[in-house]
């Protein structure tokens, strides 16, 4: 069957790789749709090699120059946050790659899920900010919701059939599991004396010792707030209590993650720290198909190590594992302040270690101020997420003035 792939967030590191995969297998996959905020050079290039039939723009310059640029072409040109959310839905596509960074990704992703799509998801910001809402919006249409980010995907690799075909409803002791163990690297600073911490650059938190991602992602990776959006990702995909779901860190990021059975009997996922792995698995599932990614060589591989987390270098990590339990505003508000913070950080405006407290304090604004009822719909996490975000703002120009 030829699939019609809509790829939000297609000239982002995740669309370049989902790209990657689809040029390996044209008679497989047809590109749709693409979405892209506002790089037009690399938007251009994408539509003049795929072809899809929509392109949207989000920034309505970029939108026009793309017009420009792609006249006399097959597709169509259109722009604004409203056409993402469209084209996501749009029964052009049979399945749509969420790969939007941050909250922006929400909107668009939850009405692919709505729509019924098979969606492959990488944006775990959309799933951190909706969780029970997402997956019972995914069950109510029949979605297919196949995880994307490589330490889920691994998991889902990891676990039966039954349980792959319950994502959000599954029943991990009725399927043997005893654990979910989520592994990550520990990022760049994991050896890093605690007090050189504050002055770290955004050069040296986007300097990823293992993988090549987007800066906001490398960033989370840096203070390990991206293993926390991960844990969150995992309590909602998996259906996982706190006793099921376990943080180990692996530095060499050769096993993605892994699945601990009440036999005693560990499954592990492994491969190349290359997201072509995960995506080309997504797109075919459940057959398997080429990725371009070289299998692992044993023989030239090295140790592999495993450690606990110290949370006195990774604040981030704990606020997420609590924030996990505590109920969906916490989760949303983590999310919002974590960006914003992120954003200062890459702006040169705050310090790396700033980064956690402005966090902090966004969830203790949020909890005070009892905005902490069920958000049972989008608008109503969509305001939490506003609030939050403008209580870390506040908390940004405070450090600016000092
Ligand atoms: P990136 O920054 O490289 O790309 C982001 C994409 O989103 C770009 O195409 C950009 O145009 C688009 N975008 C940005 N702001 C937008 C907005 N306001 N509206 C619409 N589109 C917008 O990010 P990335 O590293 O590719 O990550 C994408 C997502 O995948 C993130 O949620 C990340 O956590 C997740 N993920 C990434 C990796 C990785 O290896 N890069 C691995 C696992 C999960
Ligand atoms: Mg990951």
């Amino acid at each position: 069957m030829m699939h019609r792939v809509c790829l939000l967030g297609a000239t982002g590191s995740i669309g370049a790789s989902t790209l990657a995969v689809l040029r390996e297998q044209p008679e497989r996959f047809q590109l749709s749709a693409v979405t892209a905020n506002s790089n037009v050079v690399q938007m251009q290039a994408i539509c003049q090699e795929f072809q899809p039939a929509v392109a949207v723009m989000v920034d309505e310059a970029a939108a026009k120059q793309l017009q420009q640029a792609l006249q006399g072409g097959p597709t169509e040109v259109l722009s604004g946050a409203q056409a993402v959310a469209e084209v996501a839905a749009d029964s052009n596509s049979d399945t749509v790659m969420a790969a939007i960074v941050g909250g922006a990704g929400l909107v668009p992703t939850f009405a692919a899920v709505e729509a019924g799509k098979r969606v492959l998801l990488a944006n775990k910001e959309a799933l951190v900010m909706s969780g029970q809402l997402f997956i019972d919006a995914a069950a109510a249409s029949g979605a297919q919701i196949l995880p994307v980010d490589s330490e889920h995907n691994a998991i889902f690799q990891c676990l039966p059939a039954a349980v792959q075909q319950q994502l959000g409803h599954c029943d991990l002791v009725g399927a043997g599991v005893d654990k979910i163990l989520l592994t990550g690297s520990g990022g760049p600073f994991r050896q890093l004396p605690l007090t050189e911490l504050e002055q770290q650059t955004p050069a040296a938190a986007c300097a990823h010792p293992n993988w090549d991602m987007g800066e906001k992602i490398s960033v989370d990776s840096a203070t390990m707030m991206n293993k926390g959006l991960e844990y969150i990702e995992a309590r909602w995909l998996f259906n996982c209590n706190a006793d099921q779901l376990q943080v180990v860190l692996h530095p060499q990021s050769v096993i993605h993650s892994m699945v601990s059975y009440t036999d005693g009997s560990v499954l592990a996922q492994m491969g190349q720290p290359d997201m072509r792995t995960p995506i080309a698995h997504c797109l075919s599932f459940p057959e398997r198909s080429v990725s371009g990614v070289k299998p692992l060589d044993f023989l030239s591989l090295g140790e592999l190590s495993f450690a606990a987390a110290d949370s006195a270098r990774y604040p981030c990590l704990e606020l997420a594992m609590q924030a996990c339990w505590q109920g969906q505003w916490a989760t949303t508000t983590l999310n919002a302040a974590n960006e914003i913070a992120v954003a200062a950080f890459l702006a040169g405006q705050i310090k790396f270690t700033e980064i956690a407290r402005i966090c902090a304090v966004a969830l203790d604004r949020v909890a005070q101020q009892k905005q902490t009822a069920e958000l049972n719909s989008v608008a109503a996490i969509l305001s939490v997420d506003e609030q939050a975000r403008a209580y870390a703002t506040e908390q940004i120009k405070q450090v600016e003035q000092c």
